[in-house]
């Protein structure tokens, strides 16, 4: 069932479900003391009675639990519910309490402590004040109709007093106690989101190069290492390529280290709007772009061989090559060099990347603005 659950609703949902559930067992419990007095004569309610309040206690959270669970009720400011039931909790007790004279009733208050502390789980003081407002009107107008239809005597109203001014001593009690606690736990789940924010965020932070908003070299390597680990074990080769920006030197001393960083920045764009392409039928393999360090990039390319890792890598040239990049100091051209290796069987992360550095160099020599390929034999 709980699988069930777990699979089917939303972590708040399950919450709320849980919670529904747990009122059903509160209303189970108080069928023993019932029970125990219906058996004894000290009620007037009768085994039909216990039926019918059991039936109506238990249609009251089966409504609850559709409402819940369809989602329905997620249109409320509070989806839980918990007022409405707490209501109905209200109204039942005082229903049955009527069926009940003498010492059980007076032991039967425990329902209403009972019903407030369910109210733990979010009422803040002023609705529960509003609830115990409720439940001491319900409570004088039921007992003031017993009263006045039965002539009561001077003694029985009193003993109706003590009863009275209990409930509400101490419903007015747990309503300032409990909307305490239920403060405390609103504060603490609102400084655990903050921290969750904060951690993401932080989380984020340390895997992004912060000129560019790419992945950076920490965040590379560790992908590569993943990459590498998955091919040995499920035999998915992988291809990965370094970019470096040619003469990228000359662009800083001609138009300032200014111009350099935002060449930096619509260059990164340009990567990261052609790694998302999708160059074959079917699914796209997940890409790793990101700033190596300085004008260098890397992108690792699953599932992908030499040949396919050119076509993307080709792409991303055209793309660079196609239009000087409008900076602040005017058009600049931009070209890059790059070097692919595909990972050889069992090759580890390091000689890889050795290999496609190997391939970059080459590049450079051959006269930059092209891509060379690691050869996949020795
Ligand atoms: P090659 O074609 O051989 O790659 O020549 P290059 O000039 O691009 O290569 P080199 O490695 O000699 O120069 C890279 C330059 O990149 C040197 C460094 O000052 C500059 N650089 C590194 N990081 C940054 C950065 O974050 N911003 C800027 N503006 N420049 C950077
Ligand atoms: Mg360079
Ligand atoms: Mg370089």
């Amino acid at each position: 069932m709980s699988e069930r659950l777990a699979s089917q609703f939303d972590r708040e949902t399950r919450l709320r479900l849980r919670r529904v559930g747990l009122g059903v067992l509160s209303y189970l419990m108080f069928l023993v003391p019932m029970s125990i007095a219906v058996h004894a004569g000290s009620s007037t309610l009768g085994w039909w009675g216990v039926a019918g309040f059991t039936a109506a206690a238990l249609l009251v959270n089966l409504v609850a639990m559709i409402a819940i669970a369809t989602g329905w009720s997620k249109r409320f400011a509070d989806p839980s519910l918990l007022v409405p039931q707490l209501v109905a909790a209200m109204l039942l007790a005082l229903g049955m309490i009527h069926y009940f004279e003498g010492e059980a009733r007076s032991v039967l208050l425990l329902l209403f402590v009972a019903i407030f502390f369910f109210g733990l789980f979010g009422l803040d003081t002023r609705q529960y004040l509003r609830l115990t407002t409720g439940t001491a009107v319900g409570y004088i107008a039921l007992t003031t109709w017993e009263l006045v239809g039965a002539d009561a005597s001077r003694e029985a109203w009193l003993k109706e007093a003590i009863r009275f001014s209990a409930l509400v001593v101490i419903t007015i009690w747990m309503s300032f106690i409990g909307g305490y606690f239920a403060s405390i736990r609103r504060r603490l789940a609102a400084q655990r989101d903050a921290l969750e924010r904060a951690n993401s965020k932080l989380r984020e932070l340390s895997i992004r190069d912060e000129l560019t908003g790419l992945y950076n070299r920490r965040h590379l390597t560790e992908r590569l290492e993943q990459e590498s680990e998955r091919s040995r074990r499920y035999g998915q080769g992988f291809s990965v390529a370094i970019i470096d920006i040619d003469h990228f030197k000359v662009i800083n001393d001609t138009h300032g280290h200014a111009v350099g960083d935002e060449v930096l920045v619509q260059f990164a764009s340009i990567l990261r709007l052609q790694a998302r392409f999708i160059d074959h039928v079917g699914q796209a393999p997940e890409r790793t772009l990101g700033r190596f360090g300085g004008e260098e990039f890397m992108i690792i390319l699953p599932g992908t061989n030499l040949a396919g890792a050119r076509v993307c890598l080709e792409r991303m040239r055209a793309s660079v090559a196609q239009a000087p990049f409008e900076t602040s100091a005017g058009p600049v051209t931009v070209t890059f060099s790059a070097g692919l290796a595909e990972q050889r069987q069992d090759e580890a992360a390091e000689a890889l990347l050795q290999r496609a550095d190997e391939a970059l160099y080459r590049a450079k020599e051959g006269g930059r603005d092209r891509l060379e390929l690691a050869g996949m034999t020795q």
